[in-house]
């Protein structure tokens, strides 16, 4: 209890003092190893819409993705405080982005990344198991790059070697705007994946860019949905756009209207719910029912008015992990659905399963 005010403040209005924290919530206790422990009565077979293991690429050393580390190396430190009514990567201090772009670099040359070396796939799997999720849907991201740029098999192939085949949703990256993006489409489909990931900022690719009209074309043809990170999160300006031409407005939730309204079988989730356009984002689902949302980030509010604003069935639960632990991301998702555990429910499984055709 905190200065006695705990009950007139509610649990969604503080502020934890770091991942173990979250345990003074309702809904999980602290393992010996600092990772939270899902003890909400009858609610399992969750569904992680949104996760990564390493995202080496270029001249990035390939990291071991079977290997078990003791500890995962997160973008929002262990022990930075986490609020529930914020942006989620607004939690973020300055140190935590300069570690982001330490490890970008390292990422992507021989140097390699002490944070993405403990992305693997057991780690993730630990998290799983303790928040009775069964499945997280993995998401390679295509840069764009001239070489190295083999996120996608490279998950594929240690997905395979590792003991947890079923346990994963694996989609595909493509930038859509190459010239051979309808033919990787193809390919991937034949190697089974079962949707495409695009990051418009990471792959400088502009939504409504007529280049990718093929694309889209391709994706809805093979009835592969499209997950697409989506919405401004706060730190862009023209000033940040490096060599690499990183500005972080390719996402902007303005570039995704035309596609979305021209390719209406195609099934569209915008990523992180638009972020910080949380609102034009709404609107755009509003309009389309050929949209659906991964709640990522979101804040506790945020998700309730999304419930209102929308309905529940396109709603989907996720975490972006490795950059935040699941918990603290499901956190707010259990608070937002408090009062109504049917919706919970459809938000924490039932939608993604449908979604993907399991159920
Ligand atoms: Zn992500």
């Amino acid at each position: 209890m905190k200065n006695g005010t705990t009950n007139q403040i509610g649990f969604a209005n503080r502020t934890y003092a770091g991942l173990r924290s979250l345990a003074e919530l309702p809904y999980f206790e602290c393992t010996d190893g600092g990772l939270l422990k899902l003890t909400v009565d009858g609610l399992d077979g969750g569904i992680d819409g949104h996760t990564h293991f390493a995202t080496n690429a270029l001249s990035g050393p390939k990291p071991d993705l079977l290997l078990r580390h003791p500890e995962t190396r997160y973008y929002l430190n262990v022990n930075n405080p986490i609020r529930m009514d914020n942006y989620m990567g607004q939690n973020n201090t300055e140190q935590d982005l300069k570690d982001m772009i330490e490890s970008l670099l390292g990422q992507l040359t021989p140097e390699g990344s002490a944070w993405t070396k403990t992305h693997t796939i057991p780690n993730l799997i630990a998290e799983m198991d303790l928040l009775h999720i069964d499945k997280a849907v993995i998401l390679p991201i295509a840069y764009g790059l001239p070489y190295g740029d083999d996120m996608t098999e490279w998950y594929m192939d240690s997905i395979e070697k590792s003991a947890h085949k079923d346990r994963f949703i694996i989609c595909g990256s493509v930038k859509p705007t190459l010239p051979d993006a309808v033919e990787k489409v193809k390919q991937l489909k034949l190697k089974g994946v079962k949707g495409i990931k695009v990051h418009p900022n990471m792959a400088l690719f502009t939504p409504n860019d007529r280049l990718a009209w093929a694309f889209y074309e391709e994706c809805s043809l093979l009835g592969l949905p499209l997950l697409l990170h989506c919405g401004m999160v706060g730190k862009e300006s023209p000033e940040a756009a490096t060599a690499y031409g990183y500005t972080g407005r390719h996402a902007d939730v303005a570039n995704f209207v035309e596609p979305v309204a021209a390719f209406p079988r195609l099934r569209f989730v915008l990523c992180h719910s638009g972020a910080l356009q949380n609102e034009l984002a709404i609107d755009i689902a509003r309009h389309n029912k050929n949209v659906w949302m991964d709640i990522q980030g979101q804040s506790v509010d945020n998700i309730k008015t999304m419930i209102r604003e929308l309905g529940t069935e396109r709603l989907m639960f996720g975490s972006d992990w490795p950059f935040f632990a699941e918990a603290s991301l499901l956190a707010r998702l259990l608070l937002a659905t408090e009062k109504d555990k049917t919706v919970r429910k459809m938000i924490f499984s039932e939608n993604a399963a449908r979604f993907w055709g399991l159920i």
